[in-house]
């Protein structure tokens, strides 16, 4: 079982209000049972919505801003939580969420100046999914999903 994000097969959840749709994640949908989440959406945020970066607070805690700098940390929370509460329900073991996100990504995200330029980090999601022992994969992996 693995918990894909919506957007990837299409799924009209980016903060834009389109999608990122990739063929190869696409494909895993006729092969393996999936789930499809978008942790911004379950967090409580509409679609369209402001795009948002992830920033640190003056104690090194992650929080998340939007382009107007509206803080929206408890919606991202809100939005992992409720991710790893299906991927638990559903016994999915592994992810494979949308990269750069500031919820989806892992390994990369921007740097919370709008301004495009990547930094090392994890979305918020990611973060907790691999806390709580699921591996977390984007479609940017070179792996046989
Ligand atoms: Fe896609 Fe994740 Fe962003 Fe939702 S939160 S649109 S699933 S990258």
């Amino acid at each position: 079982m693995y918990l894909i994000s919506a957007c990837l097969v299409g799924i009209d959840c980016k903060y834009s209000g389109g999608n990122n749709l990739n063929p190869k994640i696409v494909k895993l949908l006729e092969e393996k049972k999936v789930i499809l989440v978008c942790p911004e959406q379950l967090g409580g945020l509409t679609t369209p919505r402001l795009p948002s970066e992830i920033v640190y607070d003056e104690d090194g805690n992650k929080k998340v801003v939007n382009i107007e700098g509206q803080d929206v940390t408890k919606e991202f929370f809100k939005g992992a939580e409720e991710t790893l509460k299906i991927a638990k329900l559903m016994g999915a073991k592994v992810a494979i969420l949308k990269a750069k996100s500031p919820s989806c990504g892992k390994g990369k995200v921007y740097d919370g100046q709008f301004r495009h330029v990547l930094v090392d980090g994890n979305g918020i999601t990611t973060d907790l999914l691999e806390k709580n022992g699921i591996k977390v994969y984007t479609e940017e992996d070179d792996i046989d999903f």
